[in-house]
Formats: C-alpha cells, structure tokens, sequence
C-alpha cells in the first residue's frame, strides 16, 4: 500500500514538474513573440517619423504668411516631437497605436500648410491615403477588388493615377519573414500601427471599404477585448 502511494506521489509531481516546464516555455515565447513585435512597430514607426520629419521641414515657412499657416505647420512639428518621444518610450504593442495617430494628425496638418500656401480654404479631416498614409490626407478614391466585388479606397492623386494607369499602388511595406509585403497583408503584427492611422475613421463608409481590403482592421469582439 505504501509503495503504491509513493508511486502516485512520483506520477503526480512528474505531471506538475512537466505542466510547470510547458507553462514556462509558453510565456517565454509570448514574451519573444512581443519583444519582437514590439521592435518591428518601432523600427516602422521610427520611418515614419523620419519621412514626416523631412516634410516638416520642407514646408517650414520661409516667409509670413499669416498666423493660420504659422498655426498649421507648428502643429505639425509639435506632433512630430510628441511621436518621436512616444516610439522612444513604448515598450509594448498597442503604445504604438498613438504614436501613428500623431502622424495622422500632423499629416492634415501638412496638408492645411498646403492649401493656404496656395490660398486655398483649408481642407477638412479626410483618411489617410490607404496605400500608404505617409502619402497624406486622401485626395482621390479608386475602386479596389475584393471577394464581394469593388469598394471605393481613399488614396492621393499619385496612387490614383498609378492605379488607373495600370500599375500598382505605391504601398508602404511590411516585414514578413525575409520579404516586404503590403501593410495590408501584413496579418495580426501591424495592427496598433493601421489602427493609429485609420482607426478614426471606424463607423464610416470609408472605415467599412478599408476592412475588406485590410482584414488586419476587423474587430474581433472577444480577442481584441482580451488583448486590451
Ligand atoms: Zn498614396
């Protein structure tokens, strides 16, 4: 009897010992999985600072133009501070969606310092281009095969014009594995980043046309609730 019992005190604590292990190695590779996510959204965001930067600086005032221009484009530099110290300081997925919704905000600045550089009347908030929101604002739609038929994207005139011709989009890529593919078939990684640029724009016609194409932006209820 005794025997007997000691032998299934040996099964039992073989069994923990091994549930222990495949819990640690679990974490240890969700861990990994996250550290590497997270240095992929970094690296991506810290490109899109850096084009953003540059076009900053391309639109700087050379001369006065008014107090609504001067406005604009210091808005637009402030947010480009703010989302380089936000892609310093995140340490975690999601932090990134913020710093892209940053980029967003600053892109429509731009696209203000555009239009009153032209005299024109400032242009109201519209979705980044889809093909790739470093583009700006959208100025243009094109219609874009999906399994239902065609949905109407917003994009800017050079992607318009690139697509109507004939020839593809100019996409902002993605890392996959040894390739680049388009953010939009990119899967579950690039999700903080796409939501920063286009969540905004959820519960609107051109939210419902991105998400057929982009089926990263689908919400699934119970996963994106547990992620949170
Ligand atoms: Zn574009």
């Amino acid at each position: 009897m005794l025997y007997w019992l000691m032998g299934l005190g040996v099964v039992a604590l073989g069994g923990l010992l091994l549930a222990t292990h495949l819990h640690d190695r679990r974490e240890r590779r969700e861990i990994e999985s996250s550290h590497h996510e997270v240095d992929e959204l970094r690296r991506a965001c810290e490109d899109d600072v850096a084009l953003l930067g540059a076009d900053v600086r391309r639109h700087a005032p050379l001369d006065d133009l008014g107090e609504l221009l001067d406005e604009a484009w210091r808005g637009a530099r402030d947010l480009e501070a703010e989302a380089r110290d936000l892609v310093r300081s995140a340490s975690s997925p999601h932090h990134f969606e913020l710093v892209t919704s940053h980029l967003a905000d600053a892109r429509q600045c731009l696209s203000e310092v555009q239009a009153l550089v032209l005299d024109d009347t400032a242009p109201g908030p519209r979705p980044a281009c889809f093909f790739n929101p470093n583009h700006g604002p959208a100025d243009a739609h094109v219609e874009w095969p999906v399994a239902s038929g065609t949905v109407k994207l917003p994009c800017c005139v050079a992607d318009a014009h690139r697509i109507n011709s004939g020839a593809e989009p100019y996409a902002r890529t993605w890392r996959q594995g040894d390739d680049r593919v388009p953010w939009w078939l990119a899967g579950h990684a690039v999700k903080p980043w796409a939501l920063g640029w286009f969540g905004r724009w959820r519960g609107t016609p051109h939210w419902t046309a991105m998400e057929q194409v982009a089926e990263v932006l689908v919400t699934h209820e119970h996963s994106d609730h547990a992620a949170a």
